[in-house]
This record gives structure tokens, C-alpha cells and sequence, in this order.
């Protein structure tokens, strides 16, 4: 699951820290007025971090390559933003992990350095896809938190069947700035880690990430517009609420040297400082969840789900009910389109961003033309950048490229790409019709019962369906075996584990998968598999309080 990594940079464990000659690193102007650290910012906290391939770093050993032969041998010049960000929260990178190719892909088995596996009572599973290899990272213990991208549910998915937690921010809230673009319009940086705690240190309150905005990233939202949903929301000025962490058992005394970021936490509530912990009273996860309204979405509850999922998502939904919580039954009814709308937008968009791969400005062009080319005028483009397009790309990612081409052009455009938009428009107002939270980017559109079709308006009498969060699962399976993964008939067959994920990336809301734990198989064993939370957009402080509270 490693592409690259770097074994000077483990047992120089903090080098990045505390050494001020760090690679060269753009200066992000300090956020004016959104939210002044108070008090003094905590020193960082030294943490292991794993970096997905598409996410450029500058370190000589550490490559750029988005799992793709056409980079291969790619130095990016420059570093993402997010983990110059990281890196100034504490962040040691251990090194880069392997991907599908470009982020296309839900097993993590489309790259051109192998497939991601994990094992599991002595098989090998899919670890989930796109962003794999940083699930493993962090499951393994190998980092304390891991980047991803998550443009459909890469980083929730492999959170899923990994059972670890994978959070994807509202739409523009981190900077995707050195974050290789696969589909503009629905790419965002998602965190992976062990605990929910562990990524909300990192991203709500005061002087977190959720306040800097980045010139550099178009699609980051502006100041005025955080501060803006910042002051319509709760969590952002004072911290976050987390609910009280687990009672300090004895043994943590004795603590091994280089403990996860959620067990530092653990350790240090006691008075010292976090970012987190100091200006919020704590609470128990009744008081958390007392009164918080969860929809269940009737419309996930599909032919494919896998019933031990079935079964552990409604004693999920029990669960938060026995701690106070209300449990609604909702209906998202444009959730059956809302995969082939992302299936039809991603490799549109991805065609586009592709077309830079052409062997001029980027990839080999001599070694990569092979001797058909060879014979032929240099000069001539379209030899040139059908032979190493041939050659650098794998099929995967071909295919998109065919697909976004076709649904682009003129005459296939209109039944496609446009009809696309048009139930993308409808699934972000099927969230914005569910939520009791209004979304600040627009105004709420105006809602009919005649909207719905038939079956769904006949049976719509569910009482009020103001909620605060979604509640359902990751994914309709547990993780796949690889071989069946490797198996598979159909490239469809993938595509439909992204079913749950792809609707809150098309509306741009934030999202969180959490384990939970299914009792599967004949003999019932215990295995995990993940429980997803959907929030209104930039309601992601109380999502990760409400998540940790869950978790
Ligand atoms: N599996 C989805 C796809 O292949 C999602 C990928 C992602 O989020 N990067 O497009």
C-alpha cells in the first residue's frame, strides 16, 4: 500500500517539527478575522501522516505519481497546501500510498504499481478505493492520520472496509491546492485516522484548518463566506463540543512511545492544553445526542445491501434512540439516479483535467512512443499523443476518458451530461428539503409534493422531516474479497459500491464513515463495516462532535 516512503524520515520522527530548514513550502496568509486562536495556539502535536499519491509533496524521496505510469517518475515542484497545513499542526509524512490511478476506482486494484489489499482472518480483502492505501496506513497503525481525496466516497469507502474513520469536508473547506484534479466540481481532501477525535483536532475550532481559506485553491470558500457559515453554525467559535473522552484507565501510564493522536488526546485532557478540549465543557453522549434528529434515508434501503448491514445499520438507528436521539424516516427520492448522474459528471469533468497527459508536458515522450510512432514525424501531435496516451494511462481510466468524452459531445451531450446536472440539482434538493438547517449557497427551492413520484408521495406521511444528520450505511457490502474484486465482470460491479457515497458528493455536504460492527456469516462472526453521517453543508463541527459521540 506504500508507493514510496521514506525510512529516514520514521526515525527522524519529528524532523519536520522542529528543523527550521523544512522543505521550501508556500506561505498561506494567516486567516483575518475569522476566528482568532484564542488562546495562544497549543504547540502541535507531533503525529505520523500518511499522504495519498495524487496529493504533491516535496521531499526528494517521495514522488507524485497518482498511481500512474505517465508519472512515474513525477517530482512535483511545489507542496499541497494541505500538508503544509499538516505539516505545521505536527505532521511527520511517512510516506505516499498507493491508489487507483488519477483517484478512479472503489478497490484501490487501478494502479500501476499494484493492487491495495488488506488481510483479514488470513485473506486478502479490498481495502476500498480510491485512497486505499491510506486506510491501510492507518489501520495498520503505520500513521496516526492519512490523506485522501474523496471525489464519490474515496475516502469513506475505504474507511468502510478498513474500519476506520474517513471524514470528506463540505465542498471547499480544505484546499485542493497540489491536489491532482480528477473532477473539479465534486474533488475534495478527506482525513483518515482511528479515532473521530483525531480528525476533528485537526479540523474544528479555534485556529483549525476549517478557517484557512487558500488564494491558491479557486473552490476554497473566501473568508467573508466562512465566516459567514461559520456564524450559522454551531462549533466553530467556541470549539467543539466533543462528548467526554473514555475514563483514563491505569495503564495509560504506561503509554508506548509513539501513541495514536486520539490516545495523546487522552492523556493530555486533563488540564493540558488541545485545541479542542479547552474552551468547551465536556459532555456525555446523551447529553450529545439528546434531542439530535437522525433521517433514515428509506431510499438506501436497496435490493443489493447486504443484510448483516441491514441488520447493524437499524440497531445503529436503536441505539442512538436509547441515548436520546429522534429517528425519522426520510425519503431522498433522486438517490436512485444520483450514481449514474456521478458515473455520467466525474468522467466528464476527468476528461477534461486528463487531457494534459499528452507526452509533451507531461510523460516520457521518446521511451513512450513505441516503434510504429517512431517512424513518423515528431512533429505530428496526434501520433505522439495517442502512442503515449495508449501507453501511460491504464484501462480504467481510458474508459472514463472514452465516457466523458462521448457524453461531452454535441450530439450526445444533451441526453447525457445535462441530464446529469439536472439530477444532480435534484439531489441537492432532496438534502436541502430534509435538513433543518437551510444551505447558506442558496436559497431553499420550493418544494412540491407532486415533485415525488407516486409511490413516494403516497406513502410521505413521516411527519416532519427537519433533521439534523443522515444516518446510513457506507457501503451495501463488506469488503470484498480480492480475488472477487479481481474477478469482476463488469466495471458496473465497482461502481455500485459508491451508491451511498456519490449522493452527499454531488451536493457538496460533509460527510463521515465510522466502524460499526456487523455480526456476518454463518457463524456470525463479528467483522466491521461502516456507518456514514451526513450533515447540512458546513455543519461539519457538529457532525464530527455528533460522530465522535456515536463512535
Ligand atoms: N469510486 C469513485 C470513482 O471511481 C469515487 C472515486 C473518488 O472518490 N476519488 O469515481
Amino acid at each position: 500500500h506504500f508507493i514510496s516512503r521514506d525510512s529516514d524520515l520514521l526515525t527522524n520522527f519529528g524532523f519536520f517539527v522542529n528543523q527550521p530548514t523544512a522543505p521550501p513550502t508556500p506561505e498561506i496568509p494567516p486567516h483575518d478575522g475569522v476566528s482568532e486562536p484564542s488562546p495562544a495556539p497549543a504547540p502541535p502535536k507531533r503525529f505520523t501522516l500518511a499522504v495519498k499519491d495524487n496529493i504533491a509533496t516535496t521531499t526528494a524521496s517521495l514522488p507524485t505519481t497518482c498511481g500512474s505510469a505517465f508519472l512515474a517518475a513525477h517530482r512535483s515542484p511545489f507542496e499541497a497546501t494541505i500538508v503544509t497545513q499538516l505539516r505545521r499542526r505536527g505532521a511527520a509524512l511517512v510516506g505516499k500510498m498507493n491508489l487507483d490511478e488519477f483517484g478512479m476506482g472503489s478497490h484501490s486494484v487501478n494502479s500501476a504499481f499494484g493492487a491495495v489489499a488488506q488481510e483479514i482472518s488470513q485473506q486478502k480483502r479490498s481495502a476500498g478505493g480510491s485512497s486505499g492505501g491510506s486506510a491501510v496506513a492507518v489501520a495498520t497503525g503505520e500513521a496516526d492520520v492519512a490523506l485522501g481525496t474523496d471525489t464519490g466516497g474515496s475516502v469513506r469507502l475505504p474507511a468502510a472496509y478498513t474500519g476506520t474513520v474517513g471524514y470528506k469536508p463540505s465542498y471547499g473547506m480544505l484546499s485542493r491546492h497540489g491536489v491532482v484534479p480528477y473532477a473539479n466540481s465534486l474533488d475534495t481532501v478527506g482525513l483518515l485516522a482511528r479515532s473521530v477525535r483525531a480528525v476533528a483536532e485537526l479540523v474544528v475550532g479555534p485556529g483549525a484548518l476549517w478557517a484557512e481559506h487558500d488564494p491558491r485553491d479557486p473552490t476554497s470558500l473566501s473568508v467573508a463566506a466562512r465566516a459567514r457559515c461559520a456564524s450559522l453554525r454551531e462549533g466553530y467559535q467556541d470549539g467543539l463540543p466533543l462528548s467526554a473522552p473514555p475514563a483514563r484507565e491505569e495503564s495509560s501510564q504506561s503509554q508506548p512511545q509513539s501513541p495514536s493522536l486520539g490516545e495523546r488526546y487522552t492523556q493530555r485532557h486533563d488540564g493540558s492544553s488541545t485545541l479542542l478540549a479547552q474552551s468547551h465543557e465536556r459532555k456525555s453522549p446523551e447529553a450529545m445526542l439528546k434531542g439530535v434528529r437522525f433521517g433514515i434515508p428509506l431510499e438506501y434501503n436497496i435490493e443489493e445491501l447486504d443484510p448483516c448491514i441491514r441488520v447493524a445499520w437499524a440497531a445503529a438507528a436503536e441505539r442512538l434512540q436509547a441515548l436520546g436521539a429522534r429517528i425519522v424516516p426520510v425519503s431522498l427520492p433522486s438517490t436512485r439516479h444520483a450514481l449514474s448522474a456521478y458515473y455520467v459528471i466525474a468522467p466528464a469533468e476527468a476528461s477534461s483535467n486528463l487531457a494534459k497527459y499528452d507526452g509533451v508536458r507531461y510523460g516520457s515522450v521518446r521511451e513512450d512512443t513505441d516503434q510504429d510512432s517512431k517512424t513518423t514525424d515528431a512533429a505530428d501531435g496526434g501520433v505522439l499523443y495517442a502512442a503515449t496516451r495508449g501507453r501511460g494511462f491504464g484501462d480504467e481510466v481510458k474508459r472514463r476518458i472514452l465516457l466523458g468524452s462521448y457524453t461531452l459531445s454535441s450530439e450526445a451531450m444533451d441526453n447525457y451530461f445535462l441530464q446529469a446536472q439536472k439530477v444532480r440539482r435534484l439531489v441537492r434538493r432532496d438534502f436541502d428539503r430534509v435538513f433543518a438547517l437551510e444551505n447558506p449557497l442558496h436559497e431553499r427551492e420550493a418544494f412540491s409534493l407532486s415533485d415525488l413520484p407516486d409511490t413516494v408521495a403516497m406513502e410521505n406521511k413521516f411527519g416532519p422531516t427537519e433533521v439534523d444528520f443522515l444516518l446510513c450505511p457506507t457501503a451495501p457490502t463488506l469488503a470484498p474479497l480480492l480475488e472477487d474484486v479481481l474477478a469482476e465482470r463488469t466495471p458496473v460491479d465497482a461502481y455500485m459500491n459508491d451508491v451511498f457515497t456519490v449522493p452527499a458528493s454531488l451536493a457538496g455536504l460533509p460527510a463521515i464513515s465510522i466502524p460499526m460492527t456487523v455480526a456476518a456469516g454463518e457463524e456470525a462472526v463479528a467483522e466491521v463495516a461502516g456507518l456514514q453521517l451526513i450533515g447540512q453543508f458546513w455543519d461539519d463541527a457538529r457532525l464530527l462532535a455528533v460522530a465522535d459521540a456515536v463512535s
